[in-house]
């Protein structure tokens, strides 16, 4: 198929991979997500930026059901986020692995308990993943052991032990030491090679530019700028949003 014959009717009917119209939520009386619309296609890379405080991780904590809105709706693959619907994977700042769990353990755990998949199953696919995020060298060893760049590649690897969908991804390499920030970034291109549906909050400008498809600019819980990196970083519309630039770039 050339680039320009027109999508399957299979692609063309597939529902957003994410879709948020009218979003709305609070914190008790704090209104931190204003009338959020964002529609993300399957496949397509997200980067989600702002300053701290403005609703970034609230607004990706709402589409696998970790945060409740109250107003609008959002649809993960068609379905309502959370429960038995939609598998989104997460990637948090710190690597929140079990610390008394190996490195294969750490992957095998929900998709044995929660999955129920068979262990020898598990462990394959576990091996598989952690084969692709270049750590499978080390899936003997405990959390302890590895070093934070390392333990955010196990990170990953456990959430594509879930065969998610959607990959959110928030600061994931704000708590790494320099020198480890790289190798986990090449991780995230490697997966958006492949093909996977992401949204990365990050202020990590020159992986925006090398592999968001639309970076959204967020700010006192609104969505400010919604555009390709190449005008998001050429032009950006709003004051604020330069404003920001000017202190990250
Ligand atoms: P960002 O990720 O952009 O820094 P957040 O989404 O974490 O912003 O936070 C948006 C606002 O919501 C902030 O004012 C924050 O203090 C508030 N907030 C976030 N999580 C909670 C929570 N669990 N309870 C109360 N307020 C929260
Ligand atoms: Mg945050």
């Amino acid at each position: 198929m050339t680039a320009s014959a027109p999508a399957p009717d299979s692609a063309r009917s597939r529902p957003p991979a994410v879709e948020f119209r009218g979003v709305g939520a609070w914190f008790g009386t704090q209104h931190v997500l204003r009338d959020v619309d964002l529609t993300v296609a399957p496949g397509e890379r997200i980067v989600i930026c702002g300053p701290s405080g403005s609703g970034k991780s609230t607004l990706i904590r709402c589409i696998n059901g970790l945060v409740p809105h109250q107003a609008g709706t959002i649809r993960v693959g068609g379905r309502a986020p959370g429960g038995e619907g939609a598998r989104v994977g997460m990637v948090f700042q710190a690597f929140n692995l079990f610390p008394h769990l190996s490195v294969l353990e750490n992957c095998t755990l929900a998709p044995i308990h929660a999955g129920r998949m068979e262990r020898r199953a598990a462990e394959e696919l576990a091996r598989r993943h952690l084969d692709r995020v270049r750590i499978l060298g080390e899936a003997a060893k405990y959390p302890a052991q590895l070093s934070g760049g390392q333990q955010q590649r196990v990170a990953i690897a456990r959430a594509l032990c879930m065969s998610p969908e959607v990959m959110l991804f928030d600061e994931p390499t704000s708590a790494l030491d320099p020198e480890m920030v790289q190798e986990v970034l090449d991780t995230l291109v490697g997966l958006a090679e492949g093909g996977m549906t992401m949204l990365v909050v990050t202020h990590e400008m020159g992986f925006a530019r090398q592999v968001a498809d639309r970076v959204v600019f967020m700010d006192e819980g609104q969505i400010l700028e919604d555009a390709p990196p190449r005008d998001f970083f050429a032009a950006p519309g709003h004051p604020r949003a330069r404003s920001f630039l000017a202190r990250v770039l």
